[in-house]
C-alpha cells in the first residue's frame, strides 16, 4: 500500500487533514489489516490524546489509551466492583491488548466489540476534538463511522455516580482468546438493573430492566434480544444462552 501518512503534532493540524479525508489511524489492528490501496492516514499518536483523568464526578479516558494501559490503572479495579478490568481482560489477546485503543474500538465497532458494550452500561458519554458530546445511547445507536463523519473522538467520560454498584462481566468463547459467541455484562442501579450483549448484533444491546420478577424479565429479553447468523452457533442456541447467563447471575 502507498497511501500517505500524516502525523499532526497537534489538534489544530488534526483538523485540517480531517477535512482532506484524512482517515484517523489509532492502534491499527483493524485499520492496517484492511487498508486501501492509496488510503490517507492519519496517525494519531503525537496528539496526547493517551490519558486516565480522575474528575470530581467522572473518569475520562483518552481516545489514544490502551486497552493495556487501562489494564494497569489500579484505581479502576476500586469502582463498580472491579467490572471494567475484568471486560477488558475479554479482549482478544494480551498483545493484541497493547495496541487496541479506546477510540479505535469504539468507532471501528465489530459484533464483539467490548468497550461500545461497556460504556453504553456505564451511562458513559463520548466527547469529540470538535466539542461534539454524544451520550452512548446514541453514539451505539448505529454504527458510528456514519454518525462522525469527519469528526475525531477524543476522550470518553464515564460517570462516577454508580461506581459502588457491583458489576458483572461474563463472556462465553471457544478458547480464553477467542471473540466471545457471547458476552454479558450486568449493572444493577437503584431500582433496576442494566444488562449489555456483546457478539449478538453488530451493535451492543442495552435493557434496563425491574429488579423483580426477574424470570418474566429475562423471557421478556430472550423474545426481545435481536440475534444475527454466526456460523459456529445458532441463534436459538445463543439465544439459550443468554438466558442462562442471566439466570446465573441475577438469581
Ligand atoms: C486477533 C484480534 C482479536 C481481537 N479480539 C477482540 C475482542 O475479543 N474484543 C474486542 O473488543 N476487540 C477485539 N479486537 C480488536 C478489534 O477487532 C479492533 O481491531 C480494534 O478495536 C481496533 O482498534 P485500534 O485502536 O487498533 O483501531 P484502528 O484499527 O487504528 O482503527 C479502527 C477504526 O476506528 C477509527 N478510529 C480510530 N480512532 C479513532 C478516533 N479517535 N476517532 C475517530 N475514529 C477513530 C479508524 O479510522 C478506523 O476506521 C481484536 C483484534 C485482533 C487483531
Amino acid at each position: 500500500m502507498t497511501g500517505e501518512i500524516i502525523i499532526p503534532e497537534n489538534i489544530a493540524q488534526a483538523k485540517k487533514y480531517l477535512k482532506q479525508k484524512f482517515v484517523p489511524l489509532a492502534g491499527g489492528t483493524t485499520l492496517l489489516l484492511n487498508r486501501s490501496a492509496n488510503q490517507k492516514l492519519l496517525d494519531l499518536s503525537k496528539l496526547k490524546l493517551n490519558y486516565i483523568k480522575y474528575q470530581k464526578k467522572s473518569i475520562n479516558l483518552g481516545a489514544m489509551t490502551t486497552i493495556g494501559e487501562l489494564l494497569e490503572e489500579k484505581k479502576l479495579e476500586n469502582i463498580f466492583g472491579g467490572l471494567i478490568p475484568k471486560a477488558l481482560l475479554t479482549i482478544g489477546s494480551n498483545l493484541n491488548r497493547q495496541m487496541i485503543t479506546v477510540g479505535g474500538n469504539i468507532v471501528g465497532i465489530h459484533p464483539w466489540s467490548v468497550l461500545p458494550a461497556l460504556f453504553l452500561l456505564l451511562n458513559s458519554r463520548i466527547k469529540t476534538i470538535q466539542k461534539k458530546i454524544y451520550p452512548a445511547e446514541k453514539f451505539f445507536a448505529t454504527a458510528p463511522k456514519s454518525l462522525l463523519k469527519n469528526e475525531l473522538v477524543s476522550e470518553v467520560e464515564i460517570p462516577l455516580a454508580w461506581a459502588k454498584s457491583i458489576g458483572r462481566w461474563e463472556k462465553l468463547s471457544l478458547t480464553a482468546t477467542d471473540y466471545p459467541l457471547i458476552s454479558v455484562g450486568v449493572l444493577p442501579v437503584e431500582e433496576s438493573i442494566r444488562i449489555v450483549t456483546v457478539g449478538l448484533s453488530l451493535l451492543p444491546q442495552l435493557f434496563i430492566i425491574a429488579r423483580k420478577n426477574i424470570d418474566k424479565e429475562i423471557e421478556n429479553i430472550g423474545e426481545k434480544v435481536k440475534i444475527s447468523q454466526d456460523i459456529r452457533a445458532s441463534i436459538e442456541y445463543k439465544r439459550e444462552i443468554l438466558k442462562n447467563i442471566l439466570t446465573d447471575i441475577l438469581q
